[in-house]
């Protein structure tokens, strides 16, 4: 029965990851990864715990002095009427969480509303499920926000969950307070669960703040609330994530994937988020703004350096420009791809040395758009859009 694994795709990121590996000097703005070294709380928790021996097996779901300092950040930071420690479960990044989450609330043959476009494992970990993605649209018209009505009209009996990933990658729109009230509204009614992707909650521009699904009345009971260090701190090598779940039955099945997956997630590791969690927490707003100002370089140098061939507003959260290609453009290289965003990817790669993302690879609504991430240092983004211009211009 492992042929089922046969369609779950590959994200293109693999396939572009492997192409950057051989350009010379190459502008990585393809990897969702912060240019950041880890704050000096985490590696000094991590030296200690190296120190201290702590390389044995651990507590299944997570230490116990971690699973403390995430209830409290999750009742204080997010309002999650969260009961205790054995509702929460530290994992192998937020990907692992996803993973877990579909696996433990999922049948064969379930439907699950994801946004299009969205992260691409978010299909593949519904698929590893044997259960079925179904996209909802958003649109860029409305921040890439979703049409309510639009989305609760693709209910059907067999819907058992919605994703909802804010802020969104790869388009950085944010739902706004009312989105998720409807949203709560919806589910109560028809009696879903939320899968809430919040990797990106503390990536908000403008005077935005962050809102956990999970902390409206009666919420925390049908969402599956998922989080990860690797963003917020600068450690997405160091792989910790974590979820809470308030219904026992579902968190057993977790707890079981978690064993079966993990048996636990690295102690030294899981050592190190403790530091995080108990250090200065100030670093995270240094970064929120170091990457805001990012944001708007990227956008002032954007219109001439591709010749007004990329366009988009200001994302509301996150860390990746989602731009649309100019229908009219076609690619100068030979035997280019059919997909506009695929061949603006290649043409980058092969005549400017930079790494993007093609819209497509994140469903079919961003086809004709291309994800820049500008978390990358101030020079290599300066860089990689003289270089842009460049190419452009030849
Ligand atoms: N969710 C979204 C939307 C993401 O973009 C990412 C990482 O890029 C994650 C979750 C999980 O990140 P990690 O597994 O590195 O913690």
């Amino acid at each position: 029965m492992a042929q089922f694994l046969d369609s779950v795709p590959f994200s293109g990121i693999i396939r572009i990851r492997d192409m950057m590996y051989s350009v010379d000097r190459p502008f990585r703005l393809d990897q969702g990864d912060v240019s950041f070294d880890a704050p000096a709380s985490v590696k000094a928790a991590l030296q200690k715990a190296i120190t201290d021996n702590r390389t044995h097996y651990v507590q299944t779901t997570g230490i116990p002095p971690l699973l403390d300092l995430l209830v409290e950040k999750m009742r204080t930071k997010n309002g999650l009427p969260i009961g205790g420690s054995d509702e929460v479960m530290v994992t192998n990044g937020g990907i692992h969480a996803q993973y877990i989450a579909c696996l433990a609330l999922l049948e064969p043959g379930d439907q699950v509303l994801i946004p299009d476009p969205a992260w691409p494992p978010t299909v593949s970990n519904i698929l590893a499920a044997q259960a079925v993605p179904v996209p909802y649209p958003l649109y860029e018209n409305r921040g890439w926000r979703p049409d309510m009505a639009e989305l609760a009209s693709l209910i059907t009996p067999k819907t058992k969950a919605i994703v909802i990933n804010t802020p969104c990658n790869p388009t950085g729109g944010v739902f706004t307070r009312e989105d998720l009230d409807a949203l709560a509204a919806l589910v109560t009614e028809r009696n879903l669960w939320v899968f809430s992707d919040e990797a990106y909650e503390d990536f908000l521009f403008d005077g935005r703040e962050h809102l956990s699904i999970a902390s409206w009345p009666g919420m925390y009971e049908r969402t599956i609330a998922m989080y990860t260090l690797s963003k917020t701190y600068a450690i997405t090598g160091l792989r910790l994530g974590y979820l809470a779940i308030k219904d026992p039955v579902i968190r057993d099945r977790a707890k079981k994937v978690v064993f079966c997956t993990t048996a636990n997630v690295s102690s030294i590791g899981q050592y190190g988020a403790v530091g995080a969690l108990e250090g200065p927490q100030d670093v995270i707003e240094e970064f929120r703004r170091e990457i805001a100002a990012r944001r708007d370089i990227f956008y002032e140098k954007l219109p001439k350096a591709s010749k007004g061939l990329m366009t988009g507003a200001h994302p509301a959260g996150a860390f990746y420009a989602f731009v649309k290609i100019d229908p009219a453009w076609t690619s100068p290289l030979p035997n280019a791809p059919e997909s506009q965003s695929w061949a603006m990817t290649e043409f980058l790669i092969k005549r400017a040395r930079i790494g993007s993302v093609p819209g497509v690879d994140f469903g079919a609504r961003g086809e004709g758009y291309l994800r820049f991430c500008f978390a990358r240092d101030r020079k290599e983004i300066e860089g990689a859009l003289e270089s842009m211009e460049a190419a452009f211009t030849a």
